[in-house]
């Protein structure tokens, strides 16, 4: 009885001795070799006129639609969710989907649920960072309350102004207060190796960000936020009037370009349906 309680006692001993915790282990998850880029669908926005997207942002008499991704980039380190897409509704997983002032707002498959074809669970993502605080990119983001979270400082002090500006709802990124925030003052290197890096992007909201991904065979890929909203709009430098700054949305656009010239890179639009319909189909994924 004595020898059992005694090493009992040691057992106990040397089990804090090595940290261990009691919690059960997280799921092991296998760890690729190289990068891997997921593009999953977020939701998308029929837009009732294309107008709105313009320089003038005037109607045009054409109906367009806004796909709204969300990325997953599976490094050998950890994973990164890159934008969180539409908040999961009842209205918007309806047929008619929910009205906005432009259009109609749908999402067909949840977020979770595209997780769950990875087999990971929302405590596998290791940080979640967001190209802006619009909420067509932070609809999902409080379901990640175990990673950290990379916001840049002017964006997150631009969208708890009073009044809260058009298009930002604070209630889907509310766990901002519990989770483990890191507020970026410009560029970051998520994984500390180049590949992966964070770009301060302002215009489009005081605080975009864009994001820059080095795959093994696909190369440099930027995933774009909103630095423009349409193929057309990159191509032609068109900034539409609900921008915050016009000047600051070219000279974050200049900034890419010269990067993309350099790096042999391609960019992503991440409301261009064309753009998303090139990558390939989740759960496929570029590397
Ligand atoms: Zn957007």
């Amino acid at each position: 009885m004595r020898l059992r309680s005694s090493l009992l006692a040691m057992t106990c001993f040397l089990l804090a001795a090595c940290g261990a915790d009691i919690r059960p282990p997280s799921p092991r998850l296998p760890v690729p070799e190289s990068t891997r880029l997921y593009a999953l669908d977020c939701g998308r926005v029929e837009l009732s006129d294309a107008g709105v997207l313009s320089e003038s942002g005037k109607p045009i008499g054409r109906a367009a639609t806004m796909v709204d991704p969300c990325f997953l980039v599976r490094h050998p380190s950890g994973i990164l969710l890159w934008d969180a897409g539409l908040p999961l509704s009842a209205e918007r997983q309806t047929k008619e989907g929910l009205a906005d002032p432009i259009g109609r707002e749908f999402v067909d498959t949840s977020l979770m649920a595209q997780l769950k074809t990875l087999s990971l669970p929302p405590e596998a993502i290791s940080f979640v960072a967001l190209s802006h605080l619009h909420y067509d990119h932070t609809g999902n983001a409080n379901l990640f309350t175990s990673s950290t979270w990379l916001l840049n400082r002017n964006e997150l002090a631009w969208a708890l102004q009073t009044p809260t500006p058009g298009w930002v709802d604070l209630s889907t990124f509310s766990a901002r207060a519990k989770v483990k925030l890191e507020q970026l003052d410009g560029d970051r290197d998520v994984f500390g190796d180049g590949t992966v890096r964070i770009l301060a992007t302002p215009g489009h909201t005081p605080g975009h960000q864009s994001l820059m991904v080095k795959l093994t065979h696909a190369g440099t890929i930027v995933l774009a936020g909103d630095l423009a909203q349409t193929r057309e709009n990159w191509e032609k430098r068109v900034v539409p009037p609900f921008n915050d700054s016009r000047s600051k949305t070219l000279a974050s656009m200049d900034r890419i370009r010269a990067l993309l010239g350099e790096t042999h890179g391609r960019l992503i639009v991440q409301h261009a349906p064309e753009d998303f319909r090139a990558l390939p189909r989740f759960p496929a994924y570029l590397e």
